[in-house]
């Protein structure tokens, strides 16, 4: 059964509702469609070692390639599969290409010390989670370490003592845990304070502001440097979101920022796009600050 958002009668005549609705409802039959005939896949995001230009891991970002529709972006998915609860699936499925992709890809191109972030939903991280990360991870040969376990505040923001014990697990077999979009939640300090994180990833939405201009230019500076310093503090690495511009990468570095996402590097790729372009060396060569 669906979960409409529409339960009382005065919203069902708003007719922007009734669109959100439909829109929901299509969305829907995306997802079952994609989960029957195989339209989900993973696209590879290089994490750039910000000081050396170098491929340090990438992020697996869920895309639903539509036969005729083309290729839908992760956010209006998530939210939908949440809501119903295929997210388990969609996340079950994903989890296993991304593994899958990156394994064959870090041979391919001798990148061994290379990760795969995933990013998981609050829904995921149940009791079985643990058990299902060793098996991928045995079933493709990759180290434990080699996975990291992208959540957000919203997994942290249960305050479940049975969420805080499966991240603990999934810790103690070796692989890592990152928290994402850090900066845009409730309470982004208490959090790292109940729970022990390896990576913290600073929101898009600061790195933007450190070149805007103005008031804002500021204080996003001190606000990712202070971000920087309390995360080598508590022995995390810092990695930016959502970097477009040379001018972000040489101030994030200048901060002491360890790593680094976006545009400038590459957009997110399907795997075999981003193993041509490593290969043809158009990564490295951006990376070395030649563009
Ligand atoms: P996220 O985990 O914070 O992923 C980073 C997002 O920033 C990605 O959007 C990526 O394409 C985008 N991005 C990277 N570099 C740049 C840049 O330079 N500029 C701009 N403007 N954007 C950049 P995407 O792929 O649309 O994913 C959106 C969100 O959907 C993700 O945010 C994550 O929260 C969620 N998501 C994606 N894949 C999955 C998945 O497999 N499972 C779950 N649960 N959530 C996922
Ligand atoms: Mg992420
Ligand atoms: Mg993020
Ligand atoms: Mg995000």
């Amino acid at each position: 059964s669906r979960k409409r958002d529409g339960k009382n009668g005065a919203q069902v005549y708003d007719p922007s509702m009734t669109d959100k609705t439909r829109r929901r409802a299509e969305i829907e039959d995306f997802i079952e469609a994609g989960l029957a005939n195989d339209w989900l896949d993973a696209y590879f995001q290089p994490l750039i070692n910000l000081t050396t230009g170098q491929i340090v891991g990438f992020e697996a970002l869920l895309r639903l390639i539509h036969p005729t529709r083309g290729v839908l972006p992760p956010a209006e998915i998530i939210s939908v599969a949440e809501d119903t609860g295929s997210i388990i699936r969609i996340g079950n499925r994903m989890l296993d290409k991304a593994v899958a992709h990156f394994a064959r890809m870090v041979k391919d191109q001798d990148l061994p010390d290379a990760y795969v972030a995933i990013n998981f939903s609050s829904l995921q991280i149940e009791p079985g989670l643990p058990a299902r990360l060793a098996t991928v991870i045995e079933r493709h040969g990759i180290r434990p370490d080699a996975l990291v376990v992208e959540i957000t505040e919203a997994v942290l923001m249960q305050d479940n003592p049975e969420v805080s014990q499966i991240l603990g697990q999934i810790r103690k077999y070796g692989c890592r845990l990152a928290l994402d979009d850090f900066g845009t939640g409730y309470s982004s300090l208490s959090y790292l304070n109940r729970f022990p994180v390896d990576i913290i990833k600073v929101d898009q939405s600061f790195i933007r502001a450190l070149t805007a201009g103005g008031e804002v230019y500021d204080k996003s500076r001190m606000l990712v440097e202070g971000i920087a310093t309390i995360s080598h503090k508590m022995a995390c690495t810092v990695i930016a979101e959502g970097i477009e511009t040379q001018e972000q990468w040489r101030i994030l570095l200048e901060m002491g920022v360890d790593c680094g996402q976006g545009y400038l590097f590459s957009r997110p790729l399907p795997a075999h796009e981003l193993e041509a372009l490593m290969q043809s060396d158009i990564v490295h060569t951006r990376n070395s600050g030649v563009i």
